[in-house]
């Protein structure tokens, strides 16, 4: 049976010529500025505008990991506070952002790396975020699938374990928050493309977009990877920032085989789970020098079929 179901943003809401603020691009950075700005500013008369559909970009593309246990002392609090506010957002939106704090663990693969580590954990623990150093059988307690013998190419040394952390379902974050935008009035366009922004005298204007010219005095530039291209293309403005690509690999529906979130910076593989049960490890490159490495041994049958990574978590 089929019939016709309404977003949960509510109707295609008209295109005005007008609105206070208008924000380019619907990702999460552009859903949760107009979410707080009317919850918290009272401003409400705001036009969210996407050439696509919410969630397009990389807010519907990632790899879903929350964390506070972050290098620096500027970074922790925020992150911190990001973290605290996953189950308050659940309920305040009444959506379920499917945020499981099951917990991160870094693994290190040299001494160097858990000296490195001791640092990173000890700006956390200072400013109140649980993170502990623990060895490599500690950590195959907690993973049970991970390889810690010394003949294997990332032979494990310990891991920075970060319990308040995990991750929360990307796309469930952007529909939430587009729940609670239209729920205070902000007005989502999808399948509108901004052309052009205009300034009179150095000042913003307002926006052409493919779907007719707003006037707007106050513009945010909202589009993630795409942001500094247009502000270059449509204002002639030059930022210091540069795009780099990363990719996510989704495997096949395989056997869960983790409970916890496990990353390795030094080989820039994060294998972790889909929130549904179904689809385990997720391993993702950063752009870069780094080319996924070979494996030395190959030898569980838990393994993806066509993993070459070396990831010390496939070879359990
Ligand atoms: C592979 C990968 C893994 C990641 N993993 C994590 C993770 O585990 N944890 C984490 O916290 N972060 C992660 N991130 C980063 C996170 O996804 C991004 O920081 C976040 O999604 C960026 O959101 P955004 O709203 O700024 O941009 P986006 O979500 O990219 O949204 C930009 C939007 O702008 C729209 N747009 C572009 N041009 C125009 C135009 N001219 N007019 C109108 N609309 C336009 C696009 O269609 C797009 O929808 C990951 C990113 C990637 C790519």
């Amino acid at each position: 049976m089929f019939w016709k179901t309404r977003p949960l943003w509510g109707n295609k809401p008209k295109l005005k010529s007008s609105y206070d603020v208008v924000i380019i691009g619907g990702g999460l950075h552009a859903l949760a500025t107009a979410y707080f700005l009317a919850r918290d500013h009272g401003i409400t008369d705001v036009a969210i505008i996407e050439k696509r559909f919410i969630g397009f970009g990389a807010a519907g593309r990632n790899t879903a990991i929350v964390r506070a246990n972050q290098r620096t002392q500027y970074n922790v609090p925020l992150y911190k506070d990001a973290l605290d506010l996953w189950p308050v957002l659940t309920k305040e939106l009444n959506f379920n952002l499917m945020f499981n704090n099951c917990g991160n663990l870094n693994l290190m693969h040299s001494e160097a790396a858990m000296k490195a580590a001791r640092m990173t954990i000890a700006t956390a623990q200072f400013h109140g975020v649980e993170s502990h150093l623990i060895d490599a059988k500690e950590a195959k307690e907690l993973v049970p699938a991970l390889n810690i013998s010394e003949d294997i190419t990332f032979p494990i040394h310990g891991a920075m374990f970060h319990p308040p952390g995990g991750i929360v379902r990307h796309d469930a974050v952007v529909w939430g928050l587009a729940k609670g935008c239209a729920k205070h009035g902000v007005h989502i366009h999808q399948q509108t493309e901004a052309t052009h922004i205009h300034t009179e005298g150095g000042k913003i204007t307002g926006v052409t977009t493919s779907r007719g010219r707003i006037h707007a005095r106050q513009v945010l530039v909202s589009a993630g990877g795409y942001s500094a291209g247009l502000i270059h293309q449509m204002l002639g403005i030059k930022l210091p920032i540069s795009v780099l690509t990363i990719q996510a690999m989704v495997t096949q529906p395989l056997k869960p085989v983790l409970d916890h979130v496990v990353s390795s910076g030094a080989i820039t593989v994060t294998p972790t789970r889909h929130s549904r049960e179904k689809l385990p490890p997720v391993p993702i490159w950063t752009s870069g020098p780094t080319t996924p490495p070979r494996t030395r041994r190959t030898t569980s049958s838990t393994r993806p079929k066509r993993c070459r990574t070396g990831c010390p978590v496939c070879v359990g």
